[in-house]
């Protein structure tokens, strides 16, 4: 069932709506289970546009088989998405940075607070992001250090590559994840492969593994099928590889790949005088789990991740 759960008048006759498609049993008891699948908040995100597609079709298909609640909303930030915009038109801010938001505060707050009223109670949300046009990423959860205890495991169920449980900043504290996990409502954030792209494979493994994870919780009646271990950065380190100078970075490796200490991961080229300014090398053996997509690159821009040790797995 489709419903709008916000909707705001704009100028020039323009309407501002947030919708979400909402599945649920007939029966809905104090017991019943809600989950929320939300993707869109950066408009240049499209990754999880296909996720959402590929889960309504399940759902569509298999009335019989819902038995929680599961709410997808694809476009928290629609007028972004329409115009493949990661900030929220107009105001130019990002929406990740607004929350929780107030309801008399400036339009993108309000937003934000429309989200938070309408996703609290969910008893998981999961937050679907794309990186952004410069970083292509390995489908990864991010969970701050502080909710590892809680997160990790239900993050284990979605069988994705890694989880990158990270020192939580100050800046987080405005995103969705932190407002929605400060109301109760167990919330993951995923990022994976590059923006402005669709990467189907990642889309349709993501997909697997969130009914995966639905079927672990009993929100749908689905037999658990068996999903790989997730490499965890809990026991590792990841390493960050910056440009030292300006120019044109042209990798020499494929994303997600193992590589040795000392093995070139690119080259930063320039193409007037016909020179290699910088050759990046790997300060580590590790999983190459980001490389830069964008290849125009200034001092300091980074241009791969690499996770040291990545055969010591979470069990
Ligand atoms: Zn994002």
């Amino acid at each position: 069932m489709i419903e709008e759960v916000f909707s705001v008048k704009l100028p020039v006759e323009e309407t501002l709506k947030l919708k979400r498609n909402r599945f649920n049993p007939p029966d809905i008891t104090r017991s019943t289970k809600r989950i929320s699948i939300v993707t869109g908040t950066h408009g240049d995100e499209l990754e999880g546009q296909y996720v959402c597609y590929l889960l309504v079709k399940w759902l569509r298909e298999n009335p019989t088989k819902i038995k929680g609640i599961v709410d997808i909303y694809p476009s928290m930030n629609p007028m972004g998405i329409d115009s493949i915009n990661r900030l929220f038109p107009f105001y130019d801010v990002d929406l990740n940075r607004t929350f929780p938001g107030h309801t008399a505060d400036f339009l993108p707050a309000q937003v934000a607070s429309a989200i938070v009223e309408t996703v609290r109670g969910s008893d998981f949300a999961i937050d679907i992001h794309a990186s952004n046009i410069f970083l292509k990423e390995l489908p990864q959860i991010r969970i701050s250090r502080s909710n590892a205890h809680d997160l990790v495991p239900l993050a284990e169920k979605i069988g994705i590559d890694f989880i990158w449980v990270h020192d939580a900043v100050t800046v987080l504290e405005s995103t969705f994840s932190h407002a929605l996990n400060s109301v109760g409502t167990k919330t993951l954030v995923v990022e994976m492969g590059v923006g402005m792209r669709i990467t189907k494979e990642y889309g349709q493994n993501l997909a697997n593994g969130l009914l995966n994870f639905m079927a672990h919780v009993g929100i749908i009646d689905e037999p658990m099928r068996p999903c790989k271990t997730s490499i965890s950065t809990q026991n590792s380190e990841v390493h960050f590889i910056n440009a030292s100078e300006a120019g044109i970075f042209i990798p020499t490796l494929e994303h997600n790949v193992m590589v040795s200490k000392g093995e070139k991961l690119g080259e930063i080229i320039d193409p007037l005088e016909g020179v290699i300014k910088e050759s990046l090398l790997s300060p580590c053996d590790g999983l190459l789990f980001t490389i830069r997509e964008y290849p125009v690159v200034y001092e300091g821009s980074l241009l791969a991740r690499i996770l040291e040790n990545p055969f010591e797995v979470n069990e």
